[in-house]
């Protein structure tokens, strides 16, 4: 019997199932595959978040440091589980950097991957380097170098924002709604406007799913505070005149062919299942769902179950999710994992 717990990923969600288990005396062991720990909102530069508008660095840079400062949380950066084999009580994985680690339960932490825009390559990216995503721009925000055209560094005059890149999209295998990049997309918008008071932006949508309590503070703020126009269009290409990026497609309102130029287009990417998932899925035992997320067992009796006894999941790595539900799950795996802990001691 052994009563450490394995946390695999170090985002949001595994920060919290760390920090949740060292709150009631648990050691824990918290490996992730890259050099730091924060997970996408760190890795990826992100700048203030939606809702709470704090930046990333300091609220995800926070719980990086709570759990750093934690004698109960063993850190593995730079490493991966090699092999993961026993059963609940009693488990050994082998780590990439060497180290054998013995652990009562596990909890998969491992987040997503952002769509690859090169994937829909008839919107312009890859070809035009002024067309970006929300990750680049998010980047140029929290580097206070400030949202400029990578081309040539000039402040754009125009900038559209392209909503559901890489989600709800049949034709490319994406069905699934990200959930969070039109709030995402419109906090960019209003932070482009005070930065660039001059600047006009535009959002293409299908449909806005500012979801819940999110409708005021983004959707009817960034229209009648910040001045967003927004146009409900599906967008057929993003080409170029030599001088500005044309955006072409229908307005879907009015039935109507819309082009428009712009300085500097914006794919609001999705959120792929992490690359590693098959990997994973192999290592650890566990299955994945239809569109490639790890599989729960069980939605409404214990949300964080795999479909392996003792090995628990949370977060994006469950499908697309939002940094406050990662943190909930995070924690709801931590309370799960301790229960099975004292189940296997009952049965030893
Ligand atoms: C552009 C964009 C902006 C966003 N902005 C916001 C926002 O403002 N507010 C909000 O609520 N949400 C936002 N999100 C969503 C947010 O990124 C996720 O909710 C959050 O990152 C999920 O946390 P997580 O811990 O589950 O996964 P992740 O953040 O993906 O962390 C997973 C961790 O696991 C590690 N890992 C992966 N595979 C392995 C492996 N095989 N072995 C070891 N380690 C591994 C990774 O290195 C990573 O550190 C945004 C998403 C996008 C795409
Ligand atoms: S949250 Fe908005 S932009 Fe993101 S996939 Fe859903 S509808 Fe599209």
């Amino acid at each position: 019997m052994n009563d450490s717990i394995l946390i695999v990923g170090g985002g949001p969600a595994g920060l919290a199932a760390a920090h949740a288990l060292a709150r009631v005396g648990r050691h824990s062991v918290l490996i992730d595959k890259a050099e730091r720990l924060g997970g996408a909102p760190i890795l990826s530069g992100y700048a203030k978040l939606v809702p709470s508008g704090e930046w990333a660095k300091d609220a995800i840079g926070g719980m990086v440091e709570r759990v750093r400062g934690d004698s109960l949380v063993e850190v593995h950066t730079g490493a991966t589980v090699r092999s993961f084999d026993g059963s609940p009580g009693d488990f050994t994985a082998q780590l990439s950097d060497g180290a054998t680690v013995r652990a009562g339960a596990a909890i998969l932490a491992t987040g997503f991957t952002h769509f690859d825009s090169l994937n829909k390559p008839e919107w312009g990216f890859g070809t035009f380097p002024d067309v970006v995503t929300t990750t680049q721009v998010e980047q140029m925000i929290s580097s206070g170098r400030g949202v400029r055209c990578p081309s040539d560094g000039r402040k754009p005059q125009r900038v559209a924002i392209l909503l559901c890149v890489g989600s709800r999209d049949r034709q490319i295998g994406r069905e699934w709604c990200s959930k969070i990049c039109c709030t995402v997309s419109a906090n960019l918008a209003m932070e482009i406007r005070e930065e660039l008071p001059d600047c006009h932006v535009y959002i293409y949508y299908m449909d806005i799913r500012t979801f819940g309590l999110y409708e005021t503070k983004y959707y009817w703020r960034s229209q009648e505070e910040f001045k967003i126009k927004y146009i409900k269009a599906r967008i057929a290409e993003v080409t170029s005149d030599g001088t500005k990026l044309i955006v072409k497609g229908e307005d879907t309102l009015v039935k109507r062919p819309v082009t428009i130029p712009f300085d500097l287009v914006v794919h609001a990417i999705g959120m792929d299942p992490n690359l590693d998932n098959k990997t994973i899925a192999s290592t650890f035992g566990v299955e994945l769902e239809p569109h490639g997320y790890l599989a729960r067992r069980n939605t409404y009796g214990n949300m964080a179950e795999t479909t392996r006894a003792g090995v628990f999941v949370a977060g994006a790595a469950t499908g697309p999710e939002t940094i406050d539900d990662s943190i909930g799950q995070g924690h709801a795996a931590a309370l799960s994992a301790l229960g099975s802990l004292g189940a296997a001691k009952a049965t030893a």
